[in-house]
This record gives C-alpha cells, sequence and structure tokens, in this order.
C-alpha cells in the first residue's frame, strides 16, 4: 500500500529547533527545588555551560572543560530524533493503537541512522531527509493539530536528558580521569537517572514529566536493540532494567500521569 499522498506532500514535519529545546528545559530545571535547596549544586549549577552543536549527532554528553567548568553538549540529530519519537509515542497515549506504533518505532528505526565523522570519532546520527521520508510513509503523524502535543513530549524528554547530564556533573562522574570500567559506567548511568527524576520531582510537577522520561528511555532501548542485543555486558546498563527504575522511583507519580506501566511493557515486546 501506497502512503504517499499528494495531500500530504506540502505539509511539513513537526520541527522543534535544538537550541529552543534545550532552552525550554533550562528553565524547567532553574524552577527546580531540588537544585536551589542544595548550596553545593547550586554552585556547581553555576559553571555548567550548555552548548547545542548543529551536527545530526543523535547524542549527549557531559564533560569537564577544563578548569572548573563543565559543559552538557547536545546535538541537532537529537531533537530531529526526539520529535519524531515524539510524535509516534504521543499518538499512541491517545490511541493505544499499539501495532501502529511499533510499525512507526521499527521503520524509524531501521532506517534514519547513519554514521558521520566528527571531532576524530564516528557518531550515531540521524539522516534529515529519511526523516522526511518517514512522514510520508506514515501520515498519520501529518496532522498539523496534534503538533503542539509532540512538541510538549519533545520537550520533556529532551528535559530528561539535561537532568541526567546535570546528574552525572553533580555526582561528580565528569571527574575521573581515567577510564571506568563498566561496572562503574552502569552504575553511573543508573545514579544519573535517578537524579534527573529528582530534579523533575522538585518542579513540583513531577507527573507531567512521567511520560517524558520514560519515553527518552524507550528511545534509548530502541537504539541500542537495533544495534546490540546483548546489552546488560556494555557500559549502558540493560535498557530494560533502566526503564523500570524510572517506573520505580516514579511510582507516586505514575497514578496521576497520562502513562501507565502496561502501556510502556506493550512497546517494549
Ligand atoms: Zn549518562
Amino acid at each position: 500500500m501506497n502512503y504517499v499522498s499528494v495531500k500530504n506532500r506540502h505539509i511539513k514535519p513537526p520541527k522543534y529547533p535544538i537550541q529552543d529545546m534545550v532552552d525550554d528545559a533550562i528553565n524547567v530545571i532553574q524552577a527546580s527545588s531540588y537544585l536551589a535547596r542544595n548550596r553545593a549544586y547550586l554552585e556547581k549549577m553555576a559553571k555548567v555551560k550548555f552548548i547545542y552543536t548543529p551536527e545530526p549527532i543523535a547524542n549527549s554528553f557531559a564533560a569537564r572543560n577544563g578548569g572548573n567548568s563543565f559543559g552538557v553538549y547536545t546535538f541537532a540529530g537529537l531533537s530531529l530524533l526526539m520529535c519524531t519519537c515524539a510524535a509516534i509515542f504521543s499518538l499512541y497515549m491517545r490511541t493505544h493503537k499499539v501495532s501502529q506504533a511499533k510499525r512507526a518505532v521499527k521503520w524509524l528505526f531501521g532506517n534514519v541512522f547513519t554514521e558521520i565523522e566528527a571531532y576524530g570519532e564516528e557518531w550515531d546520527a540521524i539522516d534529515p531527509a529519511k526523516i522526511d521520508e518517514f512522514y510520508q510513509r506514515f501520515p498519520e503523524y501529518l496532522v498539523k493539530e496534534n503538533y503542539p502535543q509532540y512538541m510538549e513530549l519533545a520537550r520533556k524528554m529532551i528535559t530528561f536528558v539535561l537532568c541526567h547530564e546535570i546528574g552525572h556533573i553533580m555526582l561528580c562522574h565528569c571527574d575521573r580521569t581515567n577510564e571506568t570500567s563498566n561496572n562503574v559506567s552502569r552504575n553511573n548511568e543508573r545514579s544519573a537517572d535517578l537524579f534527573a527524576c529528582s530534579i523533575l520531582q522538585g518542579t513540583g510537577f513531577g507527573s507531567s514529566f512521567v511520560d517524558g522520561s520514560i519515553f527518552m528511555l524507550l528511545t534509548l532501548y530502541f537504539m541500542y536493540d537495533k544495534k546490540d542485543k546483548n546489552l546488560q555486558y556494555g557500559t549502558h546498563p540493560g535498557m530494560k532494567d533502566r526503564i523500570m527504575n524510572i517506573v520505580q522511583s516514579f511510582r507516586n507519580e505514575l497514578m496521576y500521569a497520562n502513562i501507565s506501566e502496561t502501556d510502556i511493557k506493550r512497546l517494549m515486546i
């Protein structure tokens, strides 16, 4: 069946530039009492710089910038991926059509990734042409009235990413100069996730961030799933574990959130 229709050809897919996404996320983070109530966190936050770069790399990380400052780096590829995933997840949350969502996820994660060479390294990147092709294949996500919901979810997903990176900085994970073992790295990922939850809970609107946090980790789950089935032994802990940890730490908020544990599990199997 050919999904490409003339009608949809002129509709632009939802776009949320990385800079706007990051700026919006910073506003949320700055409103959290979890950071504001702790002098050490506040002092460190003053030394954090948020840096967004235009490469289509689908990644973010925190690093020490020499001296006493820190950088949280976010790449434009991440916003492209988040927006598209947010379109899929947000429609799924409203319709609960799991097979529709899975078809879209399967195509997206099977087709949009490419590798680019930057900063002397190979990176997972997003091919923007493939994102356009995605919307032509799945025109159910090209309904303009739904874009504000997609943007809202994408913003919450990026907010979780930034909170996680801030977690690495606050918990001094960026201070080690030597290579860390897989075991340490796994624990670091887990504690950065929990730190992110605490920041979001400190905004007083924790329940509204549950979906974004879980969908962010689900995105990683699909991303790693595509590459490596044997995640337990990599530097990133099993994504299922990480998702269930988040579910656990948001257990109070889940009662008021617009997503349930069943919704999540149905997408993962
Ligand atoms: Zn991390």
